[in-house]
């Protein structure tokens, strides 16, 4: 099971790369869609691999991406989730 949970802002961003390669368990890809800049934004291709480092994240000159760690039990993800 997924330790960790990841937001993508498609439209930040601009297909640099960096949070794919430096994911440390490969859990995205860059998606073969555009965003309306014309950049193909990552998508999940391994969600069940997600630690929730945030390395993704730290990486990202745009912040259009970021993990969180997945709290244990029914607990909500501390940081920037919300319920809809
Ligand atoms: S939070 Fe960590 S494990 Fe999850 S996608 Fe980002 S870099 Fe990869
Ligand atoms: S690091 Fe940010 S800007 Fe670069 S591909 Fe990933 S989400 Fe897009």
């Amino acid at each position: 099971m997924a330790k960790g949970q990841i937001y993508i802002v498609v439209e930040r961003c601009k297909a640099c790369g960096f949070c794919v390669e430096f994911c440390p368990t490969k859990v995205l890809a860059l998606s073969s869609a555009f965003n309306s800049k014309g950049y193909h934004p990552p998508h999940v291709i391994h969600p069940e691999n997600c630690s929730g480092c945030n390395l993704c994240g730290m990486y990202c000159p745009d912040f259009a991406i970021y993990g969180n760690k997945i709290a244990g039990g029914n607990k909500i993800a501390v940081g920037g989730s919300h319920e809809s």
